[in-house]
């Protein structure tokens, strides 16, 4: 069976897998969208016994029709490899009562090496596969985390370019020396003087200007997108949902068929959409648990029905989740309306022109399978200190926001189903916070001595990623008004 995508904007635009990767966003400005989403064609008791690697497979292969079996095992083994510092890939770690599902052990230490490790091989196999003669520029906006694993995944790939904004004062001291020390002759890093949204807007306003692409296309380039709207970076994802409640019964912590709740920390929608989509899969999940940080504007679409980006942007302790507009709620949207692409297209005009919309009462009967929260800034920290004291457990303040809007939801609705958090992070990343949280005589302390602290202090080695940037030699320094991306990709590229 070959699985079509289509845009979540005209439904009678189709194309396959690798078409959809390569193109990234639909030209509509749509995000592409499985036809129809395909269930495991193995059991969990086959599950049970599988590597990452085979649960990756078994997994991708149900979305991405037309790769052909040594193409898909090739890139999953080239992605799923030594650069993890675990065979596990993603362990499953018990922590008191609650699962947290470690998605830090790649070569960036966030979650998004779950799927930038492999994306560049999916791309460069669908370039091949509809072949394509241009070079791909993949243009990548970022809160912090996506940027770094983007390079780190597709410097010197051949074949590729890539160009990545992230904003100057709203990523990490760590994320931000990640970045500017990235090595690669393909890859440029610009720091832009607005927030996330505003890298966000301009990244999708190059991908709509057709003018651009002609110009491109008359230098030999073409656009790809890295950000989680490609379709390449979803599926993935979908794949250690599966594995970990595999992983729940093979440990025997579950009966066979036994429900669980899922806790994601949110910003672009991307992770807990691959929840939902590993849930249509057949996964026994039963409660997707939304958390935000104070950017709480998804927990106010849960709880009204209304998306409202119309207020004030908070610069947060987990920064990689302060976004308000999360661009893979259109997939969801697009679901609950029925899979109806005018409706769709009528509500993020609306979120474009006006900055809000409100769902009808039918759609919003569909978010049953959704449950939401946030955590402040000071509930933040009080979990990551909570949660230390009673078990030696040390979460990174992206974790925290999930870990303490699920002891919230367990409290509030007297659901006692075992729960796996989406633990998104390595506290490393995030030392000045986490310390802070842990005891606020690290406030004043040097970042950098910090690091040495958390060690002693987790007990968990320091990881190879923070290792590397800590003599590495700044190469990156170019910087840019958000009005200015365009100009400045042209001056890269030298159109
Ligand atoms: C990107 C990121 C998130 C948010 O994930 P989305 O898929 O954008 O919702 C959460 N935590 C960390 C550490 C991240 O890097």
């Amino acid at each position: 069976m070959n699985l079509h995508y289509k845009s979540t904007r005209n439904s009678n635009l189709k194309v396959t897998a690798s078409e959809a990767i390569l193109t990234g966003l639909a030209p509509d400005g749509g995000l592409f969208v499985p036809e129809e989403l395909p269930v495991l064609d193995v059991s969990m008791d086959q599950l049970k016994d599988m590597s990452y690697q085979e649960t990756a497979y078994a997994v991708m292969k149900q979305f991405l029709t037309d790769f052909t079996e040594e193409e898909l095992k090739n890139c999953i083994g080239k992605a799923y490899d030594s650069k993890f510092d675990t065979e596990e890939i993603a362990p499953l770690v018990k922590v008191d009562d609650t699962y947290y599902l470690e998605l830090f052990h790649g070569a960036t230490i966030a979650f998004k090496d779950m799927a930038l490790s492999i994306l560049p091989h999916l791309l460069t196999t669908s370039a091949k596969k509809n072949h394509v003669e241009n070079e791909i520029v993949i243009l990548t906006a970022t809160s912090g985390d996506t940027g770094k694993a983007a390079m780190a995944g597709f410097a010197d790939v051949e074949g590729t370019r890539i160009i990545v904004f992230y904003p100057k004062n709203g990523v990490s001291k760590v994320q931000e020396l990640q970045m500017v020390t990235q090595k690669g002759s393909n890859v440029d890093v610009v720091a832009i003087h607005g927030n996330f949204d505003h890298a966000q807007s301009g990244v999708k306003a190059m991908f709509e200007n057709q003018e651009l692409a002609k110009e491109l296309a008359g230098k030999g380039y073409q656009f790809s997108s890295a950000n989680s709207i490609n379709i390449g970076r979803l599926v993935p994802q979908v794949a250690y949902y599966v594995y970990a409640y595999a992983k729940l019964l093979a440990n025997e912590e579950i009966a066979d068929g036994e429900k669980i709740n899922v806790v994601v920390p949110t910003g672009n929608f991307g992770n807990i959409l691959a929840a939902y989509y590993a849930k249509q899969m057949g996964v026994p999940i039963d409660k997707l648990i939304c958390a935000s940080n104070e950017n709480k504007v998804l927990f106010d679409f849960f709880e009204t029905g209304t998306y409202d980006k119309n207020r004030e942007f908070m610069l947060t302790s987990s920064p990689s989740m302060d976004i308000l507009i999360s661009s893979n709620l259109e997939r969801l949207i697009y679901l609950i309306a029925g899979e109806d692409s005018e409706k769709t297209k009528e509500l993020m005009e609306e979120l474009k022109n006006g900055g809000s919309y409100t769902i009808t009462s039918d759609m919003k009967d569909r978010l049953a399978d959704f449950a939401a929260g946030f955590a402040s800034e000071e509930k933040t920290a009080e979990s990551i200190k909570a949660v230390y004291d009673k078990t030696g457990y040390v979460m990174d303040t992206h974790t925290a926001v999930a870990s303490y809007v699920c002891g919230q939801y367990k409290e509030e609705s007297k659901d006692g189903r075992k729960c796996v958090i989406a633990s998104t992070a390595s506290p490393y990343k995030f030392v000045k916070s986490v310390m802070t949280a842990i005891d606020d005589k690290y406030a004043s302390a040097d970042e950098f001595r910090l690091l040495e602290e958390l060690q002693s202090v987790s007990g968990v080695t320091m990881p190879q990623a923070i290792k590397d940037i800590l003599d590495a030699q700044v190469l990156h320094t170019l910087e840019c008004d958000a009005d200015k991306m365009e100009e400045t990709v042209k001056g890269i590229l030298k159109l």
